[in-house]
């Protein structure tokens, strides 16, 4: 392996695979580095691969019948909840059961390893199938600079050349700042952490308890009492055979609100798990997995000072690639898409022949020209709205007592629909209140 490269790429994610992918059908000569013993042994997601991106990437996958994906999303429901009550928004509809999926839930050690296998096949199918590699195990601890340009990497004793890097490590972006294209010091206050158990069933048990029908599943979001008080929100998701039960959680919250020998971020998800509604969603199901992952908040704030230098590009949520507008968390559709564009910027590069920053900025004009960025520039206040404390305490409180006086039938006089909800809203809120934190919600979503 001592030739020189067209192109590394570091991290087998979902941005480096996809950007693998890329190269491998382009004819480029590549070296992928995951330092997990395989792709998605270090990694974890809710979660959903939303959008339709996987479909041109591995077109025939939804055929498979033991492809990486554990189902299709065609039932979706965000629940509000207090101590005692659930209420929820639920949505279930036929139109998702179109292929391609609009939405599939994966179990990354499960998918990463699959796409590998796939990105395998296109290198097995391109002209370099000797002289490119996926390598595991492998540790990138420096991208190799020469007069300010990217021109390989050092693994231990060990270095890599190639033309340009695609840096595709994650939220723990360690190599960008290497480089210098993010500061060295990244505030917590922009960054989540994420805790997800798998709880396994038997198969009918799981598909009659959550009315999924062949590999169609479900998707819930909870806010409010699922986080005990710390900025964030709950997921459910329905796999093959188990669900991924889990928090994201703000980092800044939780420092502000969990004192030291306090609760620990174990005992949040338990209260979670202790929820009547939940209670009876798990109930019988056995624990096989759990973990635990820092997660970006799509806060534009600590986004790279720029995706692309001289001979390097940052893709993924390396580049803090992520929005959590509140209708799902869209990390892994993002990886996929910047996987691809940045590949392309170097497909296009090899052809020009130029490896240098003016070259590669075609990577950041296709960025912004995508769904990726006009979506993260569209939804920055939504970022900053969803982190407004009444979200996660006084709306679900207000929301659950109206269901609750609303839903309840008793033998005595019952109040107009009207009267129910404003004793909901003076006992956890005002008028005032509420109707300054809906301009707010209606400008930010
Ligand atoms: C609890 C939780 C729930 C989530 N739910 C969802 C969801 O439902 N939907 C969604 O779209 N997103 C979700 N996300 C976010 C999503 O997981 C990420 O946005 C996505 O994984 C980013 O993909 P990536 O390829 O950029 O990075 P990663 O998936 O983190 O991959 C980076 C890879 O690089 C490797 N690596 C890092 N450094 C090095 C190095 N120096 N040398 C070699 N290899 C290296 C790592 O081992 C890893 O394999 C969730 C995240 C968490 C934590």
């Amino acid at each position: 392996m001592d030739e020189k490269f067209d192109c590394i790429v570091i991290g087998g994610g979902v941005a480096g695979l996809s950007a693998a992918m890329t190269l491998a059908r382009n004819n480029m000569k590549f070296l992928l580095i995951e330092r997990g013993e395989f792709s998605g042994s270090k990694n974890v997601s809710g979660g959903v691969l939303w959008g339709d991106g996987l479909a041109s990437l591995v077109p025939d996958y939804q055929d498979e019948e033991d492809g990486g994906w554990e189902r299709f999303i065609n039932h979706r429901r965000l629940t509000f909840m207090d101590g005692q009550s659930a209420f929820s928004i639920d949505f279930k509809s036929d139109h998702f059961e179109e292929k391609p999926y609009k939405g599939v839930i994966v179990l990354r050690a499960k998918f990463d390893n699959w796409l590998a296998g796939k990105v395998q096949e296109a290198i097995d199918a391109s002209d370099y199938a000797e002289d490119s590699f996926i390598a595991t195990s492998i540790l990138v601890e420096e991208v190799l600079m020469e007069n300010g340009k990217a021109v390989g990497i050092r693994a231990g004793e060990e270095k890599f050349h190639a033309d340009c890097v695609i840096l595709a490590e994650g939220v723990n972006n360690l190599l960008t700042r290497q480089v210098g294209l993010q500061d060295q010091y990244v505030p917590a206050d922009y960054l989540a952490t994420g805790v997800k158990e798998i709880i396994r069933f038997d198969r009918k048990v799981l598909e009659d308890r959550f009315q999924l029908d062949g590999l169609s599943g479900m998707s819930n979001e909870f806010l409010g009492f699922a986080t005990d008080g710390i900025e964030g929100g709950g997921f459910l998701y329905t796999n093959r055979d188990s669900i991924s039960l889990g928090l994201v959680l703000g980092m800044k919250s939780m420092r502000e609100k969990m004192k030291p020998n306090d609760r620990k971020i174990y005992d949040i998800l338990t209260h979670f798990k202790q929820h009547p509604a939940v209670k009876d969603m798990i109930r019988g199901g056995e624990v096989v997995e759990y973990s635990g992952h820092a997660v970006s908040t799509g806060d534009m704030r600590v986004m790279p000072k720029e995706v692309y230098a001289d001979g390097v590009l940052i893709a993924g949520e390396a580049a803090n690639l992520l929005m959590n507008s509140g209708k799902a968390i869209q990390g892994m559709d993002y990886a996929l898409h910047s996987g691809v564009l940045a590949a392309e910027a170097v497909i296009d590069a090899k052809k020009k022949g130029d490896f240098s920053a003016a070259s590669l900025k075609q990577y950041r004009e296709a960025l912004e020209d995508s769904f990726v960025m006009k979506d993260m520039r569209n939804f920055q206040k939504a970022v900053h709205f969803l982190h407004s404390e009444q979200l996660f305490g006084m709306v679900p409180n207000l929301v659950c007592d109206f269901g609750r006086q609303f839903f309840t039938i008793e033998n005595k006089p019952t109040p107009k629909t009207g009267k129910m909800l404003s004793n909901a809203v003076k006992r956890h809120s005002s008028y005032t209140e509420l109707l300054k934190l809906g301009i707010k919600g209606a400008r930010a979503l």
